[in-house]
């Protein structure tokens, strides 16, 4: 399954020129399709690590010189940052969620990719809103971009629970409806927010109709600049996709797609549950409080 499934990894940052050659040598074994870096980084809140920039190209054309077979691919958020990719051959782009959630900021980069034969890749929008992704394709096509894939990262939700955005499976396959042609990766990493429960979410992407998956790898991931929860080794992605083979009798059984989706469901409702219980608890206690008697209050709990 391994060698049907197209691969993206690397670090959620280039954070420098050593970090960047190390994942190269270790993802080397792993033959991935291409090698993922931010070197932009849109972060929720300012300060903290914004990403290396155009030194971030740098190190790029380095460890290209150095490994010619291996492909990168970064996120561009701007017109400038297009320009800057194509001036220095980076080899595909990927537009993330908070871009894709605005159309003028895709309608600014359509028009940049125009006549180019970049690959794009385009993230789910930030909020589960099925149009604004496909706007998203259908401005990139009206632009000429012709080679097109879509990402799944899951979406910012009141009811996340554990996971960093919630999967929302059904948006996906209504993408790949809508759009039949259109190869649509999976992001565990962005999903999960957390190393420990990566595997079993490509585990579970590898049953479904994805071409793919893009996976954040670090060499030390606690360490990471960002996301350094969620990276996990090229080692340990290796060994994730060497078990996948097994897995893969169960691909395309549209059973196992009703009940990846009903199990979906019924976790937002238990996590909606809990939440609610919570808030219950709270407001007794508040309630408690205010009439500062609790010995003599009959609230049924
Ligand atoms: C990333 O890929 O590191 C990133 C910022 O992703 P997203 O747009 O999915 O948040
Ligand atoms: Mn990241």
């Amino acid at each position: 399954m391994n060698n049907k499934w197209s691969i993206i990894a690397g670090p959620c940052s280039a954070e420098s020129y050593e970090q960047l050659r190390e994942s190269a040598i270790q993802l080397r074994s792993i033959h991935p399709n291409w090698v993922r870096c931010g070197i932009w980084k849109p972060r929720s809140r300012p300060g903290g690590f914004q990403g290396a920039g155009e030194d971030g190209i740098i190190w790029i054309l380095r460890v290209k010189d150095e490994f010619p077979e291996l492909k990168f691919i970064v996120e561009v958020s701007s017109p400038n940052h297009v320009d800057i990719v194509l001036r220095n051959g980076i080899d595909a782009v990927w537009m993330g969620a908070r871009t894709t959630t605005n159309p003028h900021s895709v309608n600014e980069l359509a028009s940049a990719l125009r006549g180019t034969d970049l690959p794009v890749m385009v993230k789910n929008p930030m909020v589960p809103d099925l149009p604004l992704w496909i706007g998203a394709f259908e401005r990139l096509m009206n632009s000429g971009v012709k080679q097109l894939f879509a990402i799944h990262r899951g979406f910012t939700t009141p009811y996340s629970g554990d996971l960093r955005n919630m999967p929302l499976w059904e948006i996906p396959f209504y993408l790949k409806k809508e759009i039949p042609e259109l190869p649509i990766f999976f992001d565990p990493s962005h999903i999960c927010g957390r190393a420990d429960i990566i595997q079993s979410y490509i585990e579970t992407a590898a049953k479904l109709d994805y071409s793919g998956i893009m996976v954040e790898t670090h060499p030390q991931p606690t360490m990471a600049l960002t996301d350094a929860t969620q990276q996990i080794t090229p080692q340990e992605l290796g060994l994730i996709l060497d078990g996948l083979d097994k897995l893969s009798a169960d691909k395309n059984d549209n059973r196992f797609v009703q009940r990846t989706l009903i199990e979906e469901r019924m976790r937002i409702l238990d996590q909606e549950l809990i939440r609610l219980n919570t808030e219950r608890m709270k407001a007794i206690e508040i309630y408690k409080k205010l009439l500062g008697d609790a010995e003599n209050l009959t609230i049924t709990e």
